[in-house]
């Protein structure tokens, strides 16, 4: 059997919905280079059989092509790879398609980490936090804690659709890459600096834009270090 040389990845994403989940929105969306997204089923949503693995593979797909889109205005272009985790183990595999076992140490200062859980209600936050961090009608929070960021998107909020929850885990991931070691406010993103469209709003949804802006102020932090709040993953 030949080994596989795995992939480092820098964006991870826990898929922490319900296992018995067999219903989620889905549409078809196209994004434009200017940041417009069409929805080009209509209104109408369909709900699909398959399960937690069947959207955490549109969601990584989703959420890859966004990331890969910021790679490319980087110089010299890095390779961001996006993985979705159940815990410590992957939703999917490399090249051989077989999940693997990740350590907690593998998620470096310089990587991404978000948590989706089902709803706000079922968050890993205290009441307090949520009322520092997490404003009214918000679909996620980002939070730093002693111990590394904690960023969450919350399902239900976004809408249930993987391009919600994707547009809600990189508004969250923006936040993430607040510089909190010099005092930054992590509110940067929701203004001129984060770049509007899905970054304006504390719940995007599935239909906001991915501006050049947001795509540029991400690029612009990717060599943030912060520690990632790793103390959930089991
Ligand atoms: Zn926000």
């Amino acid at each position: 059997m030949a080994m596989i040389q795995r992939k480092r990845a820098d964006v991870y994403v826990w898929v922490d919905v319900p296992p018995g989940i067999n219903t989620y929105s889905h549409s078809r969306y196209s994004y434009a280079d200017d940041g417009t997204v069409m929805e080009s089923v209509g209104s109408a949503r369909t709900l699909t059989a398959g399960g937690v693995v069947g959207f955490a593979g549109l969601l990584v797909s989703r959420l890859q092509n966004m990331f890969t889109d910021v790679a490319r205005i980087v110089s010299p272009q890095p390779n961001i790879f996006v993985v979705c985790i159940f815990g410590l183990r992957t939703v999917f595999g490399d090249d051989d398609n077989d999940p693997y076992q990740l350590r907690p140490a593998d998620i470096l200062d310089t990587d991404l980490l978000c948590y989706i859980r089902m709803s706000r209600a079922l968050t890993l936050a205290s009441t307090d936090e949520l009322a520092r961090a997490a404003f009214p009608g918000a679909a996620g929070f980002t939070i730093p804690r002693p111990t590394g960021v904690l960023s969450e998107a919350w399902f239900t909020e976004s809408g249930g659709s993987p391009e919600g929850v994707a547009n809600t885990i990189f508004h969250e991931l923006m936040h993430n890459k607040t510089r909190f070691a010099h005092g930054e406010n992590a509110i940067w993103v929701h203004g001129p600096q984060g770049g509007g469209g899905l970054a304006a709003a504390v719940n995007p949804g599935p239909l906001a834009a991915f501006t050049l802006a947001n795509k540029r102020a991400m690029a612009s932090r990717l060599s943030v270090r912060n520690k990632q709040f790793t103390d959930a993953l089991r």
